[in-house]
């Protein structure tokens, strides 16, 4: 049996609408077995704000020690720049359960051929840092995958595999697609599910990733939720 668990969600401190524990309440009703937190980071037009930080850590302190599954601190960090620098400090990384990240903004020079500098960016942010979940791979729009070649897919999941980033199933945008989750359980790459639920309606809704990893035959020991609930 899969594990029910969702890693991705939004809450009042980025684009979400819900505090905490409304998610927490929520994600409960609908049979989750662990519950993490990854508001956007500071450097989205929406993120969190850096002043705020210390206080939704402390609002996920409190809604963890109230819920009756593990409730993870988290953030989905932006990658920034062609570097692969992220929008959050090595000292709050520190803090955190669970760092996610996500490529949500590519400077307009790029335009002309999006899916090789998201490729890059992706590259170098998991090159540069410890990461735990690279949210909706390869979503920028549209799916980008198609761009790549077999080649150059199969190099970043080999990267992934060394560097032991799992890789998100992602029910918001449906994606990735079943032969690049069949090509991560191949390589040993641990996969995640995230709702990216902005309100209440949404989180723990995770079926259709559910329905995904089965048809791709993962196992129990393919997921990510190993790895932090013991
Ligand atoms: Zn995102
Ligand atoms: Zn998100």
């Amino acid at each position: 049996m899969l594990k029910r668990f969702d890693f991705h969600t939004h809450t009042r401190y980025s684009d979400g609408t819900c505090s905490h524990a409304e998610m927490v309440q929520a994600a409960v009703a609908r049979g989750m077995e662990a519950l993490a937190f990854t508001d956007h980071g500071p450097e989205l037009r929406v993120g969190v704000s850096r002043e705020k930080m210390e206080q939704m850590l402390e609002e996920i302190k409190i809604a963890g020690e109230e819920a009756e599954i593990p409730v993870l601190a988290g953030i989905e960090a932006n990658v920034v720049n062609r570097y692969g620098s992220l929008d959050v400090e090595e000292d709050f990384i520190k803090k955190i359960d669970l760092l996610s990240i996500g490529i949500h903004d590519i400077e307009e020079i790029y335009l002309g051929d999006n899916a090789h500098e998201y490729l890059s960016r992706a590259t170098r942010a998991i090159e540069r840092q410890r990461v735990d979940v690279f949210c909706h791979p390869f979503f920028f729009n549209v799916d980008l995958l198609p761009s790549l070649s077999r080649e150059e897919i199969e190099d970043f999941v080999d990267l992934a595999a060394e560097k032991n980033v799992a890789m998100e199933v992602n029910v918001k945008y449906k994606i990735p697609g079943d032969d690049f989750i069949r090509l991560c359980l191949k390589k040993g790459v641990k996969l995640s599910i995230g709702s990216d639920a902005h309100r209440i309606t949404e989180v723990g809704k995770i079926d259709w990733a559910l329905s995904v990893l089965r048809r791709t035959g993962a196992k129990r020991e393919d997921l990510i939720f190993n790895n932090f609930i013991r």
